[in-house]
């Protein structure tokens, strides 16, 4: 992502973006930020770049021409998207952080003593924001802000990116309070649940207090969260089909664009993607149309979405210029208990020889280990790519890896499969190399993705294709429950596909 910080005072920008994460991230070539002084760029002899307003009033106003020239060396022929930060701009949110985070380049406009001619602005900009409803003395701190609050959503910028998921305004509420060591201090301890290493309770535990916390500090945002939750029980009526929705809103992670009766849209704050199921055609047209005015608000021109009906299809092809690329069966696993183990795999090599070892004295044979298994790190990401042909994105299996959420399977130290779960919530990315087909590598996988979700509280599910046998017999083997109809994966095609 590259950042272009047009100010009269380029070395704050770049001395307060130097340091920490961010700076690193720089350092590392996974942003740059580059300030452009625009008093580089005035024709005036004496390097004026203010003069007074016409019409009178108060202090000095930013001159057209030098800002001009200043973003015209930037922006080259093209036009860049053009921020202008002010306090007569939309307030900067954490939705539209991870709005601006998807674009490859921003050029930030800081302002500075009364503000800056408007002609100018009219030429240029293209979005205005503001901090906050205060006025401060220049644009370079709103700019810095802005800068911080989007980079850590670019993916390889956070080193340990699961905090960017569980965070404050994920979803509507505050992230729960949080302890060190050591364990008590002033008297005080550290709630004793954190202790207890049962990743269920404290998952469950940590809802509770952000629920808590968000009721008591921000009502507004509170209120927004209870709208999403009274939708469960209309969705849980057909709990297989609305499994993805109900998880999303579960795991804090959706944002209520729609409701009315058992029509809703929501949004997946983490990926941007749209889940809509609707009672009936009309309510299903009115809650398209809602999703649309929402896609547009995020600068979003070709949402993607998965239908819950097969008789909204056209209609959504109509209103969003969308078409069905795939479509699936929601494939759950109801029961709350774990899956066994034993014979699929280790998570230890020193456990995995153990066993080994004991398999044999038992079998009196020597018994082939089980495979080990464990979560990828970012080494891995190249041979993750090489091998998993379903998804040719480079960021997003990055994010998957930097999120905890890709798991590999080892046989002997060698890397045989990996599987994981996806943004949005359901597990999948299975792929088991074929010299290791056929030896229950894939249901190793899946099993320990099973186990780890019911750990940490949540309804592990995956979605499988129609045509897609081997993942069908799997979850069926492995017990998950298939819903009866189908969801629809809606998205723009690509010229080339078409
Ligand atoms: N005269 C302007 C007005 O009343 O809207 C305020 C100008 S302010 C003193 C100078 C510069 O600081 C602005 O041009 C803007 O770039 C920046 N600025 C001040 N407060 C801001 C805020 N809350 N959010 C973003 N930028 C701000």
């Amino acid at each position: 992502m590259r950042f272009h910080i047009l100010t009269l005072f380029p070395e704050m920008v770049q001395q307060g973006l130097a340091e920490s994460i961010i700076g690193r991230a720089a350092a590392n070539d996974i942003l740059s930020i580059d300030a452009v002084n625009i008093r580089d760029y005035t024709i005036d002899k004496h390097r004026k770049t203010d003069d007074y307003p016409y019409g009178g009033g108060a202090g000095m106003l930013m001159q057209a021409q030098p800002v001009y020239d200043a973003w015209k060396s930037v922006a080259g022929g093209g036009r860049p998207r053009t921020v202008y930060l002010t306090p007569q701009g939309q307030t900067f949110t954490q939705k539209l952080a991870r709005e601006l985070a998807r674009e490859d380049e921003l050029v930030l406009l800081c302002g500075h003593y009364e503000g800056i001619d408007e002609r100018v602005l009219e030429e240029i900009v293209t979005d205005y924001i503001s901090i906050g409803d205060y006025v401060l003395t220049g644009g370079e701190l709103p700019a810095m802000v802005l800068v911080d609050a989007v980079s850590r959503m670019v993916p390889g910028v956070l080193g340990n990116g699961v905090s960017g998921e569980t965070e404050s305004f994920e979803g509507d509420l505050l992230e729960y309070p949080q302890y060190s060591r050591p364990e008590e201090w002033h008297g005080k301890r550290v709630p004793p649940v954190l202790l207890s290493g049962n990743q269920k309770e404290i998952a469950a535990w940590r809802r509770e207090a952000a629920v808590a916390r968000t009721r008591e500090r921000r009502p507004d945002l509170y209120r927004r969260y209870e709208a999403l939750r009274a939708c469960l029980p209309a969705l849980k009526k057909e709990k297989l089909l609305h499994i993805d929705m109900t998880e999303l809103i579960e795991r804090g992670q959706a944002r209520l664009v729609y409701v009315k009766g058992r029509t809703v849209c929501l949004c997946d704050t983490a990926s941007g993607i749209y889940l809509h199921t609707a009672e009936n055609r009309e309510d299903g047209i009115a809650a398209l149309l809602a999703l649309r005015e929402d896609a547009a608000a995020c600068g979003e021109e070709s949402p993607m979405l998965t239908l819950h009906q097969k008789f909204m299809r056209e209609d959504a092809q109509k209103l969003l210029g969308v078409e069905e690329t795939m479509s699936f069966y929601q494939a759950v696993y109801t029961r709350k208990e774990k899956l066994p183990v034993s014979g699929l795999y280790q998570t230890d090599a020193g456990q995995q020889e153990k066993r080994a070892r004991r398999d044999a004295a038992q079998n009196g044979k020597d018994k082939k280990p089980a495979a080990e298994i464990r979560r990828l790190t970012l080494e891995e990401l190249a041979f993750v790519r090489s091998v998993y042909r379903t998804v040719d994105d480079e960021n997003y299996i990055r994010d998957r890896i930097e999120k905890g959420w890709m798991y590999g399977a080892f046989v002997d130290g060698v890397p045989a499969g990996f599987a994981g779960m996806h943004t949005e919530g359901g597990l999948g990315l299975l792929e088991v190399l074929p010299e290791y087909r056929k030896r229950h590598i894939g249901k190793a996988l899946e099993t320990y993705l099973i186990n780890l979700s019911l750990e940490q509280g949540m309804t592990p599910y995956g979605q499988v294709a129609e045509d897609n046998e081997a993942s069908r017999k799997l979850q069926e083997s492995l017990g998950l429950c298939f819903s009866r109809q189908k969801v629809y994966w809606m998205e723009k095609k690509h010229p080339e596909k078409l």
